[in-house]
């Protein structure tokens, strides 16, 4: 063998060695990792589902990000006890740039914390004119009931059962095409500006069935003066599904239902432009799209 080949097995010997480190070292991180993080990178709109897992002589005693305490809950079905998960929803307010989630725990080395980095990405929302087809439609976007009734929802997604209910994927309420995409802002007629859209709209004809995006308890049953005969159904773990503008309720308030449950029919009550069905998720109590969890799942 000449010398060039001698030190081309020994550079290769080296790499080896070089690499075996690596991966040691990469090892012993990983170990040291409790927190793990959906997404590097995200838009408004999306969730950020943090998993959690911790050796069994090890308690979380704090769990931030975007300046909330963020909730987290046992994991179910694991076998292991000290694996938990957390949502972080990123609203259409979010600024675009760098944010933390910083984990703070407690086992043999006392208090130590943990902290990841992810980005908010820019997301330009399209701008969608809205014809309402009669005056009574038209008064409906100045009324104080709108007020009223976003307090009235906002105080169901701030309660919510701690344990799971969904099961799997989210599926979509009925199969019709997006008329309205969430995060959109609405001009109307006359050329004020309306609500940015926090849900999706579904084309579909009146009358149209409207199943249960997932398993859950049905936390409001009712008809809303602008959001029109309303279901609210509470997934568990924060997350909740709603669906508006129903010509027909067939779900009661407590109930429990299984996932793809009929729970009303399509129509325009409240403030519609015509027969659709909007559906909406709150995690955490912010609004995000909810076609990341029908059409791809949160992970
Ligand atoms: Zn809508």
């Amino acid at each position: 063998m000449n010398s060039a080949g001698l030190n081309m097995q020994k550079s290769g010997l080296i790499g080896a060695v070089l690499m075996g480190l690596c991966l040691i070292t990469g090892m012993a991180e990983a170990e040291k990792s409790f927190l793990q993080l959906s997404h590097a990178r995200l838009y408004p709109g999306m969730v950020q589902v943090l998993t959690l897992r911790l050796p069994t002589d090890t308690e979380i005693t704090g769990l931030w990000s975007l300046e909330r305490s963020v909730p987290y809950y046992a994991e179910q079905g694991s076998e292991d006890k000290n694996r938990y998960v957390a949502y972080v929803p990123i609203g259409l307010g979010q600024k675009p740039g760098q944010y933390a989630v910083l984990l703070k725990y407690r086992g043999n080395q006392g208090e130590q914390n943990e902290k990841s980095f992810f980005e908010v990405l820019p997301k330009k929302f399209p701008s969608q004119r809205v014809s309402l087809p009669t005056s009574e439609k038209k008064e409906l976007t100045r009324s104080p009931s709108l007020e009223t009734e976003a307090d009235v929802l906002g105080a169901i997604f701030s309660q919510h059962e701690v344990l799971r209910c969904f099961d799997g994927n989210f599926v979509r309420p009925l199969p019709g095409a997006i008329s309205s995409e969430y995060g959109a802002s609405r001009v109307y007629d006359d050329g004020r500006i309306g609500w940015q859209h926090r849900g999706v709209d579904l084309v579909a004809e009146e009358g149209a069935p409207v199943q249960a995006t997932n398993a859950g308890i049905v936390r409001l049953a009712k008809a809303l003066k602008v959001h029109g005969n309303t279901v609210v159904l509470d997934h568990g773990q924060g997350i909740f599904s709603i669906y508006n503008h129903l010509s027909k309720i067939n779900v009661t308030q407590g109930e429990r239902i299984e996932k793809k449950f009929i729970l009303g029919q399509v129509g325009m009550t409240g403030l519609a432009t015509g027969p659709h069905l909007h559906f909406g998720l709150s995690v955490n109590n912010v609004r995000v799209d909810p076609l990341q969890w029908t059409e791809t799942g949160p992970l």
